[in-house]
């Protein structure tokens, strides 16, 4: 199965009329119940007595992280983690950094790590005082056991890993090297056009202050100013939980290149997601993010689908109004496509989660 060729899932649902808000929490509660209210029952029966180890595999910026909140949101985070291999080596490096919880890492390390370095030369490795070598792929598995090993009782999704041709023959063996010998694992394909990818990064925003993300022109908030300085409108962040509500929301430096500064990455990830779409014996299950617009009616709802915002100020009140409209982009094959709101990706996650897991 190539990339393109993903099934499109089906999310419109017999006897679910109603449409849902899918940008807010309550909103997202109620679709999830009505749509896979019986999936969700059973998995946190599972949860509550089992585990599950999901690698999450897709280039950059499709979305990992958001899909697992969702499912997190879904089912309830109690039994549910999400380890990020960036998240692991930078936690390593504050780690021996500050010196707190070196004792508990090191005894860890030296107990299981195997690799090719000494566990004191470990310390400089991670603090990048040894310039020429980057982390290996025997020391990242090492610290991903040590998170996993904090969390026993928690299914996991592994983000990040493997991430370099040379770690695919170690995600094989992950399952028995960190001992999950009797929990399930399988590996989670997500598909996101590169257009798709280029125009989150392109208008991707941020609150300065609580770090909500957004997108000016696919994810805006509901509080849009306007500068007359720079002749641009702009979000504000609308987190009700944000201490400054109302704080103006900014891009990155670099951003307005979209896609391009990470070409090499997204080409990389490409290549290990199309030798693990190959491998046997494995679960797979595979989340799509586009949906051929000729498709579009018979497996999605319109509300599921990201619309593109734009605004315009009204000249007599200076009030900003927000313009929603139908958004396309071409898939990596050229098909003019729509592209599902994270909820519905997160849905059918949910759906096939349950059902590899036999419930
Ligand atoms: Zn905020």
């Amino acid at each position: 199965m190539e990339l393109n060729d993903f099934p499109v899932f089906k999310t419109l649902t017999e006897g679910v009329a109603e449409t849902f808000d899918l940008n807010s929490p309550e909103g997202r509660q109620a679709y999830f119940q009505a749509k896979a209210g019986q999936e969700i029952i059973k998995l946190k029966a599972y949860l509550a007595e089992k585990s599950f180890v999901a690698f999450l595999l897709g280039k950059k910026n499709s979305g990992k992280g958001t899909y697992t909140k969702l499912f997190m949101e879904a089912v309830g985070a109690e039994h549910v983690g999400h380890i990020s291999v960036g998240d692991i080596v930078r936690d390593a490096h504050q780690i021996f950094e500050t010196g707190k919880g070196k004792d508990e890492l090191l005894a860890f390390l030296k107990e299981n790590y195997r690799g090719f370095h000494g566990v004191h030369e470990i310390e400089d490795i991670v603090l990048g005082k040894n310039q020429t070598t980057l982390l290996s792929s025997e020391l990242i598995i090492s610290l991903i056991k040590y998170e996993i090993s904090k969390r026993p009782r928690q299914a996991i999704f592994i983000d990040g890993f493997p991430r370099a041709l040379d770690q695919i023959n170690y995600a094989l063996f992950l399952k028995e090297i960190v001992g999950y010998r009797h929990e399930p694992d399988f590996f989670v394909f997500i598909s996101v056009p590169n257009s798709i990818i280029d125009e989150r990064i392109k208008y991707r925003v941020i609150c300065p202050v609580c770090k909500t993300p957004r997108n000016t022109k696919l994810l805006a908030t509901n509080n849009v100013g306007f500068d007359e300085a720079t002749d641009q409108f702009y979000l504000n962040c609308d987190n009700p939980n944000c201490s400054a509500m109302g704080t103006r929301m900014v891009g990155k430096e670099g951003d307005e290149l979209g896609i391009e500064p990470i070409r090499d990455r997204i080409e990389m990830d490409n290549q290990i997601f199309k030798q693990l779409l190959q491998l046997e014996g494995v679960p797979k299950i595979y989340l799509r993010n586009s949906v051929p617009v000729e498709k579009a009616k018979d497996f999605v709802e319109d509300y599921e689908l990201t619309p593109a915002y734009h605004y315009r100020q009204d000249p007599a009140t200076s009030k900003v109004e927000t313009v929603e409209e139908p958004w396309t982009a071409k898939d990596d094959a050229g098909i003019e496509s729509y592209s599902l709101l994270p909820s519905a990706v997160a849905l059918s996650l949910i759906k096939q989660v349950a059902k590899t897991l036999g419930l």
